[in-house]
C-alpha cells in the first residue's frame, strides 16, 4: 500500500508541484499586474467555522475550510487551502477586468477519498453565482491543474465549491485568473504568420503566454506546461525546396530569464514523441528554415501512434494543397492534461517540466492564391480543423474523422482564432466543419 502510494507519487512526478512553485508567480505577472494569482502563502487560518481571511489577492471567506500546511496538504510552497465537506473558497472581493481564463491546482489531503468540486463565478459582486465549466474530480494527492475559460468582462468574483459533501478533504492552491481579452484577439505583430491573428495575444510579459516570433513561425509559449499553447506558420511553395531533415533537436535559448529550456533528451525514455507542430518538412528551403524546426519550442510530447500515423497524414494532406499551389496559414496546438503514450498514460514527463496534452489540434486556413493575405478568406474559404486524441491507437485512423470547427476549438482553449478576418467572416468560417 505504501509501495504503491509511493510509486504513484513518483511515477506522476512530485516534481510538478515543485517546479511551478519554483517559478516565481509575482514575479512572472509583475508586468501584468491585472492577473491575479492567489497562492494562499500568506494568512493564516486554522479552524473550519466560516470566518474571512485577508490574503495576498484581497479578502476571502473560507466556510468550512482552512488553511493547511501540513504534510498531508497537497500545496505548492508552503500553504494552500483545505476544505471539507460541502465547503467553499469565495473571493470577498472584484475583479474589474474580467475573467477569460481560470487555473486552479487541485489535490487530495493525506490519505483521504476522491472528492469533487466546482467553479462558480458571479458578475454582480456575489448576489448570484454561474458555473463555469463542469465539474472536477480531485483524485490525485500530486496537484493537477484545471483549466477553466469564462470569458468574463467587466466585474467577477468567483468561488470554488466542494461539491461531493463527504468529510474527505480537498486542497486548493494557486488560483490564477487573467484578465478577459487576453486570451484572443491579438493582432498581427508584422510576422507573416501571424497574417490570421495571435490567437491569446502572445506577448513578451507574460511567461506563461510568451510570444516567440520567428522568421519561420510564431509561438505562444507555455513555460509552466514547458511546451507551446500553440505555434502559427504560413506554409505555400516559397518555403519548400530540397534541404534534408536536419534533426538537430535542441533547446530554445532565446526564452526569458525564469522560464525552463526544455533540452532535447527531456522527452527520452517517456514514450512521447519530439512532435513538431511546425513540421520539419514545411519548411526545406534552407538548412537555417528546417533547423529552426528543431527547437524544442516547436514540440509537444506527443503518442507515437499520433504524431507518425494520422497526424502526420494530415500534414502530408496539407503540402498536397501546396502542391495544387494553395497557400495555408496553420495553427497547432495540445489542449488538456495527459495522454497515452508508447510506456503509458502520463500527465507530466521530465520530472515534472513539460506537461502532456490530452488532445492536439490543428487549424488550416486553404487560400486559393498567395499573396492575399487576409483579405483572401471569404465566407467560403476551405477552413480544416482537427482534435485528436494524444493517445496511442490513432496510427491508422483518417483524420477526416477527427474534422471539428474551429469554434469548438475556441471554446475549448478561449484563443480566438483567425481575429484579423472580419468578425462576419468568422462566424461563418469557424462554425462550419470540413467535408471535403
Ligand atoms: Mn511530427
Ligand atoms: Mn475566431
Amino acid at each position: 500500500m505504501l509501495a504503491n502510494f509511493l510509486s504513484k507519487f513518483y511515477r506522476n512526478g512530485w516534481l510538478t508541484g515543485v517546479v511551478i512553485v519554483l517559478i516565481p508567480f509575482n514575479t512572472l505577472f509583475s508586468a501584468k499586474g491585472a492577473t491575479t494569482v492567489e497562492g494562499f502563502e500568506s494568512g493564516s487560518k486554522g479552524s473550519y467555522a466560516a470566518a474571512d481571511v485577508t490574503l495576498g489577492t484581497g479578502v476571502w471567506n473560507l466556510n468550512d475550510a482552512l488553511i493547511g500546511n501540513l504534510a498531508g496538504d497537497a500545496k505548492s510552497g508552503t500553504q494552500s487551502t483545505r476544505i471539507r465537506n460541502s465547503g467553499k473558497a469565495t473571493m470577498k472581493f472584484d475583479r474589474t477586468t474580467g475573467a477569460g481564463t481560470i487555473t486552479i491546482k487541485h489535490g487530495k489531503y493525506g490519505s483521504d477519498a476522491s472528492t469533487t468540486w466546482q467553479l462558480w463565478c458571479s458578475t454582480n459582486s456575489g448576489s448570484s453565482y454561474t458555473q463555469i465549466g463542469s465539474t472536477v474530480t480531485t483524485s490525485s494527492t500530486t496537484l493537477q491543474t484545471a483549466i477553466f475559460t469564462p470569458n468574463i468582462s467587466g466585474t467577477v468574483r468567483c468561488e470554488v465549491r466542494k461539491t461531493d459533501g463527504t468529510t474527505n478533504r480537498t486542497n486548493i492552491d494557486d488560483i490564477n485568473i487573467t484578465d478577459s481579452g487576453t486570451s484572443g484577439g491579438g493582432g498581427g505583430s508584422g510576422s507573416v504568420h501571424l497574417t490570421m491573428g495571435n490567437p491569446s495575444a502572445a506577448a513578451t510579459s507574460n511567461l506563461n503566454n510568451y510570444l516567440l516570433d520567428k522568421a519561420q513561425y510564431a509561438v505562444g509559449y507555455n513555460c509552466a506546461l514547458g511546451r507551446p499553447n500553440w505555434v502559427s506558420w504560413q506554409l505555400n511553395s516559397s518555403w519548400l525546396g530540397s534541404t534534408p531533415r536536419q534533426d538537430d533537436f535542441r533547446a530554445d535559448t532565446t526564452l526569458p530569464t525564469g522560464c525552463y529550456q526544455v533540452q532535447s533528451t527531456d522527452f527520452s525514455g517517456s514514450g512521447f514523441d519530439r512532435g513538431h507542430m511546425t513540421p520539419s518538412a514545411d519548411r526545406t528551403k534552407t538548412v537555417t528554415d528546417n533547423s529552426a524546426t528543431f527547437l524544442m519550442t516547436n514540440m509537444i510530447p506527443q503518442a507515437p501512434d499520433n504524431n507518425q500515423g494520422i497526424w502526420a497524414n494530415l500534414e502530408n494532406y496539407a503540402r498536397t494543397l501546396v502542391s495544387q499551389g494553395k497557400e495555408l496559414y496553420i495553427i497547432s496546438g495540445g489542449y488538456g492534461i495527459g495522454g497515452t503514450g508508447s510506456n503509458g498514460t502520463f500527465n507530466t514527463i521530465a520530472g515534472g517540466k513539460v506537461t502532456v496534452p490530452d488532445r492536439t489540434w490543428k487549424i488550416i486556413v486553404v487560400l486559393d492564391t498567395s499573396g492575399s493575405g487576409v483579405s483572401g478568406v471569404t465566407t467560403s474559404t476551405r477552413v480544416i480543423a482537427v482534435n485528436i486524441p494524444n493517445d496511442q491507437g490513432v496510427r491508422t485512423a483518417d483524420w477526416r474523422n477527427y474534422r471539428v470547427s474551429v469554434d469548438s476549438i475556441e471554446s475549448l482553449t478561449g484563443y480566438d482564432f483567425l481575429s484579423q478576418v472580419s468578425t462576419s467572416t468568422q462566424s461563418v468560417v469557424e462554425a462550419q466543419v470540413d467535408n471535403l
